[in-house]
């Protein structure tokens, strides 16, 4: 039966369970790829691979990865060899769950998907302490533009979107990248406010504190209940909601946390700066 439209995810909504039916498996190099109508399963994405693949089970089987695949009809790719971006159209885009290569699963079956809640929680945790840290992190760079420069989602100077090289979240934390070189100094940033990363942390901190205390809802708003489907992260904090389009899961309050926290360092890269921040909720 050949897979024609986007798996149906209930994620977002912070399902941790689902049932499905198997519409395909394809043989992979890490096993059994499974693809079903509807998932709870959070995959990794190939693209910008930020929230790591949930832990679980289809059908009592341990599924060893999820991974995004994508398809126009006829044969399923995943990850790297996808050729085209997330929503193309024409294409389908999936979950595929990977099993063992002998788990006896066959299209047309109906199964359970059950997802690990407490990885999924830490997960979620850290992803939504990722997003707040990245807005404190422009808030307290605001003042290091000499040059007007697009905002952010509360619209400060936006050094998020200019110089974040990579994102990684894990069980409440994360750990972001940025790297400061030549096209950022010459949009107009200040490359000395990062002379004093106590300082900057402590700015940071301050404000992560206040969001934090605040305790604000968040939601998922959602395009449709396909995975290619547009999502955004909305935190409902006091000064105004903070959009940010987003793929993956979230706590709903901040008022499950009871810290967020960032450190900083630096290292001096080919041409520049390179500043990790590393993010922790509690
Ligand atoms: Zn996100």
């Amino acid at each position: 039966m050949p897979v024609t439209s986007d798996t149906l995810v209930d994620y977002p909504s912070g399902a941790t369970s689902s049932r499905g039916i198997v519409l395909a498996t394809v043989a992979l190099a890490a096993g059994l790829g499974v693809v079903l109508d509807r998932t709870a399963f959070h995959p990794v994405d190939a693209g910008w691979p930020d929230q790591p693949a949930d832990r679980g089970t289809l059908a009592g089987h341990p599924v060893i990865d999820a991974v995004v695949g994508a398809t126009e009809g006829g044969e399923i790719v995943v990850g790297r060899d996808i050729p085209v971006r997330t929503g193309t159209e024409g294409w389908s885009f999936v979950v595929v769950h990977v099993l063992a290569a002998d788990a006896g699963v066959t299209p047309g079956d109906e199964v359970e998907v059950t997802v690990d809640e407490g990885y999924r929680r830490g997960l979620s945790a850290g992803h939504t302490a990722c997003h707040l840290a990245s807005l404190a992190l422009d808030a307290a760079l605001a003042e290091a533009w000499t040059k007007p420069i697009g905002g952010d989602a509360l619209g400060h100077p936006d050094f998020e979107s200019n110089a974040c090289e990579s994102s990684r979240i894990h069980e409440y934390g994360s750990v972001d990248v940025y790297r400061v070189g030549k096209s950022l100094r010459r949009k107009g940033f200040d490359v000395t406010a990062l002379d004093d990363l106590d300082a900057l942390a402590a700015r940071a901190n301050a404000r992560l504190a206040d969001w934090v205390a605040s305790g604000a809802g968040i939601r998922i708003d959602r395009d449709g209940d396909g995975l290619a489907d547009r999502r955004r992260w909305v935190c409902e904090l006091p000064g105004g909601d903070a959009v940010i389009p987003c793929g993956g899961t979230h706590l709903t309050s901040l008022g499950e946390l009871a810290s967020v926290t960032v450190g900083f360092e630096r290292a001096d890269v080919d041409g520049g700066v390179a500043l990790t921040m590393r993010t922790t909720a509690s």
